[in-house]
């Protein structure tokens, strides 16, 4: 078999690493996943020798190392002393370059994994960018729930209480609404309540809490960084707008129905912070002596912002290391998807375009339905059929197929859970005016609000 000699080893094989490897597919090159799952979603999709172990085991990240000759990742929740030693051993045989990519057998690391460090803790990634002069919202640590008492006189309520570590799709964010809710918001970040947080070493959350002030914004927009290899090698793509419900990402509309002045804002803003990210300098111990090396990086970045309401101020909310939910739409409305470009990126290859080629497109995401969901109960009475036998998921599929100009995408995740992630789907259009009648007639059906 002919194939690109470079072979990918990617931390994670859910839905990102499935798309990840159907742009791979495509470029012959081979990619290898770390995930506990035996069947993830991106493993369904290649029989290279996989690594059936979790992305945060020491031991499943060196025997990907010694498999590959590129590590990248499609969640950043992964052990990055892992990554680190592997970076110092690369060091230590005299070939670094920078922190990312060096070694005996030029091991690439990207993003590198101070990169990866810096954005695991929302706490420490906020410090990093208003240190660099990111506008972000206010935020502070908070250690105890009589700080957090005083926090609240400070920014008003309602106000945020975060997770540092660990957390996505708002699983790890608490609103508090007045200082009565306080106490039950504390221990749910810190015992009870939210399950999915990352769980400590001794079984308890010790991932650290911090405070963020309510931002008032009039829109979400966010925008996928392309890093390359090569220094000053940077691309983006349009910026769009992103609707959250539950803190979880619906509808995407690309581009984002904002003026291009604000455009070309949010694109300066979110390339600096992707950039002051990268290119903090640190010291790392090898044998003994400290060298200074800096974070480096490649591949592409999701930048969260917040454009408020009034002046167009924008603000910072987070950064993903990696493909990002809000770029989905880029494999069918872009000349280059975000997979493809992570790919090329993470090896050194040439950047594609990251211009829209229709002028219009927008994503929604396919959740989770129960057989139990109301609404879905209420389509099957009406259609007569048996809520208990029929899949929630084949109804929406065989509907949305209907939409015409859509294209389904289904991850292929073992358990239908309510709200979680399940696919997503894709429409363009010659205007924001089609888009958006589409977007509505896909809202229906993944509701199950239309008949
Ligand atoms: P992701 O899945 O994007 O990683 P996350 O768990 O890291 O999500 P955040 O991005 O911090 O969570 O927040 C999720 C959503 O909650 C945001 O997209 C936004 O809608 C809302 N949100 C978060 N922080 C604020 C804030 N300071 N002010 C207003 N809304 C906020
Ligand atoms: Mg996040
Ligand atoms: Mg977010």
């Amino acid at each position: 078999m002919v194939k690109n000699q470079k072979t990918i080893g990617v931390l994670g094989g859910g839905q990102l690493g499935r798309m990840m490897q159907e742009a791979a597919h495509r470029l012959g090159v081979e990619l290898v996943f770390v995930d506990p799952q035996q069947d993830s979603p991106a493993k369904q999709l290649s029989n290279a020798e996989h690594i059936h172990k979790a992305f945060t085991d020491k031991e499943a990240i060196f025997e990907l190392a010694s498999k590959v000759d590129v590590i990248t990742m499609e969640i950043e929740h992964v052990d990055t002393s892992a990554l680190t030693e592997l970076s110092v051993d690369q060091m230590r045989n005299g070939k670094a370059q920078d922190f990312g990519a060096a070694g005996e057998r030029d091991l690439g690391i990207y993003p590198s994994p101070k990169v990866i460090e810096v954005i695991q803790d929302k706490y420490i990634q906020h410090r990093v960018l208003k240190d660099a002069g990111i506008a972000v919202a206010d935020f502070s640590d908070v250690e105890s729930v009589e700080q957090a008492i005083t926090i609240g006189e400070r920014y008003g309520y309602p106000y945020l209480l975060k997770s540092k570590r660990g957390a996505y799709d708002g699983r790890g964010n608490v609103v508090v609404k007045a200082k009565e809710d306080i106490r039950m918001a504390w221990d749910q970040l810190t015992g009870g309540g939210c399950s999915n947080i990352t769980m400590g070493e001794n079984g308890t959350r010790d991932s650290g809490i911090y405070a963020e002030k309510m931002v008032n914004f009039d829109k979400e927009i966010a925008v996928m960084v392309v890093k390359g290899l090569k220094a000053g090698e940077t691309e983006s793509y349009p910026i769009v707008e992103t609707i959250q419900k539950n803190n979880i990402c619906h509808v995407v509309y690309a581009p984002a129905g904002i003026d291009g002045l604000l455009m070309e804002k949010a694109k300066e803003l979110a390339e600096k912070a992707v950039e002051s990210i990268c290119n903090i300098p640190y010291e790392i111990e090898c044998d003994g002596q400290k060298q200074k090396v800096f974070g480096n990086s490649a591949g592409v970045f999701g930048v969260e912002m917040f454009l408020l309401q009034g002046e167009g101020e924008i603000l910072v909310n987070e950064i993903a290391p990696r493909p990002h939910n809000s770029g989905h739409y880029t494999i069918e409305a872009c000349e280059t998807s975000q997979f493809e470009n992570h790919i090329r990126s993470v090896l050194g290859m040439p950047i594609g375009s990251t211009n829209l080629k229709v002028p219009n497109a927008a994503m929604v995401n396919i959740l989770g339905v129960s057989n139990e969901d109301e609404c879905f109960i209420e389509y099957c009475k009406a259609h007569n059929i048996d809520s208990a036998k029929t899949s929630p998921m084949d109804v929406i599929v065989n509907k949305l197929l209907a939409v015409k100009g859509s294209t389904v995408h289904m991850y292929g995740k073992s358990e239908n859970k309510k709200g979680r992630k399940m696919g997503h789907v894709t429409v363009v259009g010659d205007s924001a005016v089609v888009v958006e009648k589409k977007v509505k007639e896909i809202l229906g059906i993944v509701n199950f609000k239309t008949p």
